[in-house]
């Protein structure tokens, strides 16, 4: 077995130099070994990557337009150059297989194309003589210095959503990537540097709950963008705003996917297999619900099964349709839903703890699993497992599923799947959830439209990229102004109005 290799820190163009008080391990999740040890923040570190990021957004936000743009078009050529590097170290250390990994860093390139419009997108406003002689304008400004916190599911993807966006608009980001894979998100961080951006603008800080809690509460980060799961999101945005930041925490979810009867049921089934075993089931639009109507149930049922018999689980980096799921305990945690589901009286039709697996015995494997005869105050229906179970729920018609889906805890996305244009339109009006598909089974916004769920999948009012984000990293400022014309000199002591 060879040393892990460490992983520090990044502040601006250099790697942290000091030792760390705490590290965490770094485990590649297909062969079950510790590959990096990671180095985790302490409050002072936090201190030291913020200040550098503080002094390095004032001359980044007032470097020009015409000067920040190129930097933006050389990252997103050095991202889509790197990008199977990128995805083999995702695979390395998260576990989903190399296709969905190189799915993901293209996805977040689409955000870095987005922010390349830059110039476009911080056009304001300007009304000229709205008062006589009088003009008005609206200007968007940066921050200063933002903090991104992100999950392990998508260690590209996720700060990709955020970063290219805030530096375009003028600030400077402290990434705190997930400390199970911390790889990838610091890779991409690299490639900034040599696409020009100066130093200090872009930072990296390992760490867990004292590192994200000591962002939270540093008076020069104005902004915290973060994504996880719905506790800690809600907790992140508690604690953010109270000390006065701008927050936006996107939280858990647990997507339904309602199949009418008049469906194309290999559609459905595809969908339901693609989005429900798709890296693992370890996404936050993964299907973990499918709601059919009881008339084709046993039919789509029958479709999904022998579609999931031909699915091989193993080592994500070398061919199989689905990886390991992500850390030990998250396979005992899986594991222990599928039995709860058992014991509750849920009919299990497909274990995935019996699955073959192609892969060391070491690794955190666990196979794609389906359930009928699901019910909604099981663990399995009511919890986030995120994992490979699937739970079928049967309803007797549109309404009853509706009802079912807008009664989740969650709003992040959901899928219908119809021929029936009305049924769809309908659904399209009336479901309480963020993002939503017509059969498509994973809605998940292009980059210039924003990405966000409703209810407890979203805390705070702005979703991810497109023109939210451009207005989730800028503030606006508003300037009335008039050049001196002697006609309008004299005093008058009452409020102004508009002549
Ligand atoms: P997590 O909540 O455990 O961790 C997210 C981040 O918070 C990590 O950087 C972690 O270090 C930090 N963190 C963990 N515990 C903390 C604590 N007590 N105090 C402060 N910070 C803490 O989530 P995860 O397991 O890494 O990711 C999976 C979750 O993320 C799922 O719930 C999934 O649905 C969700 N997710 C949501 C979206 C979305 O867009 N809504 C996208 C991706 C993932």
């Amino acid at each position: 077995m060879s040393t892990p290799t460490r992983i520090t820190h990044l502040i601006g163009h250099r790697d942290y130099d000091g030792t760390a008080d705490r590290t965490s391990e770094v485990y590649n999740p297909a062969t079950g070994q510790v590959t990096g040890a990671l180095d985790l923040a302490s409050a002072s570190v936090v201190d030291e990557v913020v200040k550098h990021a503080s002094a390095a957004a004032k001359q980044w936000g007032a470097t020009s337009l015409a000067k920040r743009t190129p930097v933006l078009f050389k990252f997103r050529q050095l991202l889509d150059e790197n990008k199977e590097r990128i995805a083999a170290l995702i695979t390395a250390e998260h576990g989903k297989v190399t296709s969905d990994a190189l799915g993901e860093v293209t996805r977040g390139l689409e955000v870095a194309e987005f922010a390349c419009g830059i110039p476009q997108l911080l056009k304001g406003g300007y009304s000229e003589n709205v008062s006589t002689g009088v003009d008005a304008y609206s200007i968007l400004q940066p921050l200063g210095v933002v903090a991104v916190i992100s999950p392990f599911n998508f260690p590209a993807m996720v700060p990709l959503w955020f970063v290219p966006i805030a530096v375009a608009c003028g600030n400077a980001v402290v990434i705190k990537p997930s400390e199970k894979d911390p790889s990838a998100t610091l890779e991409v961080a690299k490639l900034w540097q040599e696409a020009g951006l100066p130093d200090g603008v872009m930072n990296v800080v390992h760490g867990d709950k004292e590192a994200v809690d000591a962002l939270l509460d540093h008076r020069d980060v104005k902004a915290v963008s973060f994504v996880g799961s719905t506790p800690i999101a809600k907790y992140v945005y508690e604690r953010g705003v109270a000390a006065g930041k701008r927050v936006q925490a996107l939280g858990g979810a647990k997507n339904h996917m309602l199949v009418l009867p008049d469906a194309d049921l290999d559609l459905a089934a595809d969908a339901a297999v693609n989005a429900g075993f798709g890296s693992a089931g370890e996404r936050c639009m993964a299907i973990s619900v499918v709601v059919a109507v009881d008339s084709i149930a046993d039919d789509l049922i029958e479709r999904i099964k022998t579609r999931m018999a031909g699915l091989k689980t193993g080592d994500g980096s070398t061919g199989c349709d689905m990886g390991p799921v992500v850390t030990a305990q998250a396979k005992e945690r899986i594991s222990g839903y599928i039995e709860a589901g058992q014991q509750a009286g849920a009919t299990l039709v497909v274990d995935g703890r019996e699955a073959e697996f192609h892969g060391p015995d070491e690794g955190f494997f666990v196979g794609p699993t389906l359930f009928d005869n699901v019910a909604t105050d099981m663990s399995i229906y009511t919890d986030e497992i995120f994992g490979p179970v699937l739970s079928v729920v049967r309803v007797g018609s549109y309404d009853e599923g509706l009802d079912l889906i807008n009664a989740s805890e969650y709003g992040n996305g959901t899928a219908i799947f119809t021929n029936d244009g009305g049924a769809a339109r309908r659904f399209q009006n009336e479901v309480e959830v963020g993002m939503v598909g017509i059969n498509v089974p994973i809605p998940v916004p292009m980059a210039y439209y924003s990405f966000g769920g409703w209810k407890s999948s979203l805390f705070g009012d702005s979703h991810a990229h497109g023109m939210e984000g451009v207005h989730f990293f800028t503030r606006t400022k508003a300037v009335t102004s008039r050049w001196l014309d002697p006609s309008h000199g004299g005093l008058n002591l009452g409020f102004p109005q508009n002549e």
